[in-house]
């Protein structure tokens, strides 16, 4: 069941619906911040008076382009690539680029679109974009890979630039792409433009803690929802899905929180080992040797794998979704409850569907939504654009002190914003809310553009 909307926004969103047939996970990211707008327009008429909802829905520019490559047999491939330039009213478009076979331009709006207030709640002067291919890097060897990447930045790099569009990596775009797509940006430009790209390796202009920012970040947020019920995560068992970069930091951090994590996963199945996950053998495996996470009860005699397992199934005081878009739904959400979880971080992006979100927030569980728990991705990256602008590099101390700070500081807009609109630990219209308002100020104040 969908909540019903505000009267003022529902032909907005039916011309949404209307303007972007096909786009399901679109109009799920729309309706869900659309739900939580409408006492905002009943406090600040200005906002329906410039139209900016209707202007905040339609992205700005949207590029789909074709992507041929060789393999290594000589074969020829076609894939189709994107990138959405959705709103830079407060910076350049910033946003990663995913390379996942389910991409199509409504997977990549909807991410362009959370981006948005995702990175209007970090604080940061970052504007919102998305971008990817339906390309699948599973199996691929480095050199097709390295051809893949060269082949979409010979399009894409007109369109980029440290002021105008400056992308990162998501699902299946870690180091070694951004890699092979900045340089053949650098290549073609004839520019060491550091601040076009984040997500770099050290060496050549990344940041330290990037890498582990959105993991950590998440858990932080968790820590904080937790600590405004003065409880903590210490002694917490958490279950986390995936096990790819936001996965792997999010373990490593509620560790260090003193939490436990009995289970993790990747698409094609679930690890469960009861005395804890050993992180070191879990980064080995996806880290250094890019294989299945099946590997893991190989070598864990101790752990158990379950092939298409369920890994929301797992008993768990903390469930932190790290994989993919609708992974948690109602049923899931259900069990989770039933289960006596407290607590839910997304460090996926809108990984929990509709329905599973009503049920956390009926039971009265800490809910934290992706725009805010897992901002610390993208807020670190801005770190990283601020260290490439003055030539600088922090330590990993600093950046990671930045990263908590701004953190602290999503936690706490959120919690102020959700009270004072009327839904006290509403954290999703906490969210919304704050994130739409600081985006939408800066459109009036542009004016008609
Ligand atoms: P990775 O590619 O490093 O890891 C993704 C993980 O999720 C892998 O374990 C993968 O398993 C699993 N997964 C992906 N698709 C599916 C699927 N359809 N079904 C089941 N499992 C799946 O990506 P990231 O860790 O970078 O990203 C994970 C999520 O976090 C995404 O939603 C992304 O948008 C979001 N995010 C990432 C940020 C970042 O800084 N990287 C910033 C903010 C949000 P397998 O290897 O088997 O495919």
């Amino acid at each position: 069941m969908t909540v019903r909307l505000d009267e003022k926004l529902q032909p907005i969103y039916q011309d949404v619906l209307r303007r972007n047939p096909g786009e399901d996970e679109f109009h799920q990211a729309v309706h869900e911040v659309l739900e939580s707008l409408g006492p905002v327009l009943a406090k600040y008429p200005e906002f329906a008076e410039h139209k900016i909802i209707q202007r905040i829905c339609e992205p700005e520019r949207q590029i789909i382009f074709r992507v041929p490559w060789e393999d290594d047999r000589g074969e020829t491939h076609i894939n189709r690539a994107f990138r959405v330039e959705f709103n830079s009213a407060l910076g350049p478009y910033k946003g990663g680029m995913r390379f996942h076979p389910s991409v199509y331009l409504g997977i990549i709006k909807f991410l362009g679109f959370e981006q948005v207030f995702k990175n209007a709640l970090s604080g940061m002067p970052i504007g919102g974009g998305k971008g990817g291919s339906d390309f699948d890097p599973k199996g691929r060897s480095e050199s097709e890979i390295m051809r893949f990447c060269q082949s979409l930045m010979t399009e894409l790099y007109r369109h980029l630039g440290e002021y105008t569009d400056v992308p990162a990596g998501d699902i299946g775009v870690g180091q070694r792409e951004v890699g092979f797509l900045f340089g053949q940006y650098k290549r073609i430009t004839n520019r060491y433009e550091s601040g076009v790209f984040t997500g770099k390796g050290l060496d050549w202009g990344g940041s330290r803690a990037r890498k582990e920012a959105t993991g950590y970040g998440t858990v932080i947020f968790v820590n904080e929802m937790l600590k405004a019920r003065s409880d903590s995560l210490d002694g917490k068992k958490c279950v986390v899905s995936g096990s790819g970069n936001v996965a792997i930091y999010a373990m490593e951090k509620a560790m260090q929180h003193g939490a436990k994590i009995i289970a993790c996963s990747d698409s094609s199945g679930v690890v469960i080992d009861e005395q804890g996950i050993d992180l070191d053998l879990v980064k080995r495996i996806k880290e250094v040797e890019h294989r299945r996470i099946s590997v893991y009860a190989d070598e864990k005699k101790k752990a158990r794998y379950i092939e298409d397992g369920d890994v929301w199934a797992v008993p768990c005081d903390v469930a932190l979704p790290c994989a993919t878009q609708n992974e948690l739904n109602g049923k899931n959400a259900k069990k989770l409850v039933e289960q006596g979880c407290i607590a839910v971080g997304e460090g996926a992006n809108m990984p929990t569907t509709p329905e599973g979100v009503r049920i956390f927030q009926d039971a009265g569980i800490a809910f934290g939504p992706g725009k805010a728990a897992n901002a610390g991705g993208v807020a670190t990256s801005a770190l990283e654009m601020q260290q490439n602008a003055s030539r600088d590099s922090w330590t990993f101390e600093h950046t990671e002190e930045r990263l908590e700070e701004i953190m602290i500081d999503i936690h706490r807009r959120c919690f102020e914003t959700a009270d004072e609109f009327g839904s006290p630990g509403n954290y999703v219209v906490g969210a919304n809310i704050a994130g739409f308002i600081r985006v939408g100020r800066a459109m009036v104040a542009m004016g008609l553009v």
